[in-house]
């Protein structure tokens, strides 16, 4: 999805940073929780500073300038995002390994485009590094040269979710910026405004994080079908769920499991479900054949998988070992 304007919570910080646009940090790590549109601000804001002919600050999305940017090929602006770790597998298996790492081979190529392009040339460049916490130690270190000695007129933009991920010392180098989260009905009007049907109940779910809301709401009926997959307890059929859980991204896909599981859990002492009151029968169902002692396994089983849930293993062999277990969580009445 391509954005054209800054989202409501992030207004008054646009605003403070395009009044310093001459005399912006050499770097800025904005930092904050996921889902909160911090990509999408760092992006147009990049956009907005390298527009030819700004209205108000706001890159006009006409000019020469922002239509390179929305092709992707502005000479200034770099976009740093992670390899695909895998590329030649076949189709069906496209989705198995996401991107995860940044390599220090793309830091040392941007370093020499950096070079080839520093013609004393007064022309302000952009270099946006998302997520910032997807750097290795090689390639952060190979960062860190360059932000020691920062080339002119050149701004580094780091965005990450999970600031205690990234090396101290790239961190020290930039100026911090917290961003905001939005206001529960700031999150809700505008959710409202993009269409989203229930938004009370799933900005809840979402721990207040509305772009979440958004992507897993395009996805809508992808995740009824994965709900009805996992209310089938023992019967679950792993190979049609597995293809459902990639498709939400690994972190997300753990993320549902755990609260699908707290819930299940909540059952078992008749407790109303937190987040998904509409499968409470089900849940309730499924909480009569619970094994407490597995359920407990498998609860221990997520909290690892959350931990690794970046690492480049096999994300689908992972989601079937874990879906195995969630199985085998349900005792098989007599
Ligand atoms: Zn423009």
């Amino acid at each position: 999805m391509i954005i054209n304007n800054f989202y409501p919570w992030h207004e008054s910080l646009r605003q403070s940073i395009i009044i310093q646009k001459n005399r912006l940090p050499h770097a800025l790590l904005l930092h904050g929780r996921i889902g909160t549109g911090k990509f999408d601000f760092a992006n147009l804001l990049s956009k907005s500073l390298l527009c030819d002919q700004p209205v108000q600050g706001l890159a006009c999305h006409t000019c020469a300038k922002c239509l390179w940017f929305e092709e992707g090929h502005h000479p200034d602006f770099k976009l740093i995002t992670p390899e695909e770790l895998v590329q030649n597998e076949e189709s069906s298996k496209k989705k198995t390994n996401k991107k995860t790492q940044i390599s220090v081979d793309q830091i040392r190529q941007l370093i020499q485009a950096l070079n080839l392009t520093n013609h004393g040339t007064h022309s302000l460049r952009i270099v946006l590094i998302h997520p910032a916490e997807a750097l290795n130690l090689a390639s952060a270190n190979a960062l860190l040269k360059i932000l020691e000695e920062p080339p002119n007129n050149t701004v580094f933009m780091l965005v990450c979710h999970q600031v205690q991920r990234l090396l101290p010392t790239i961190a020290s180098r930039c100026q911090a910026i917290a961003m905001p989260v939005p206001e529960k009905d700031v999150a809700l009007n505008w959710l409202k405004m993009q269409h989203v049907s229930e938004p009370e109940v799933m900005l809840e779910y979402f721990g207040g994080a509305p772009l979440n809301v958004l992507d897993v709401h395009e996805s809508m009926r992808l995740s009824q079908d994965l709900f009805k997959q996992l209310g089938l307890g023992a019967q679950l059929d792993i190979f049609s769920c597995v293809p459902l859980l990639i498709e939400c991204g690994m972190e997300q896909a753990v993320l549902i499991l755990q609260k699908w599981t707290y819930d299940l859990w909540l059952s078992l002492y008749s407790i109303q479900q937190h987040y998904h009151y509409r499968h409470g029968r089900a849940l309730q169902g499924l909480a009569k054949s619970v094994n407490l002692a597995l359920l407990m396994d498998f609860q221990r089983q997520l909290i690892e998988a959350k931990q690794t849930a970046n690492h480049p293993l096999s994300q689908e062999l992972q989601l079937e070992s874990l879906l195995l277990s969630y199985k085998k969580v349900f005792v098989r009445s007599h």
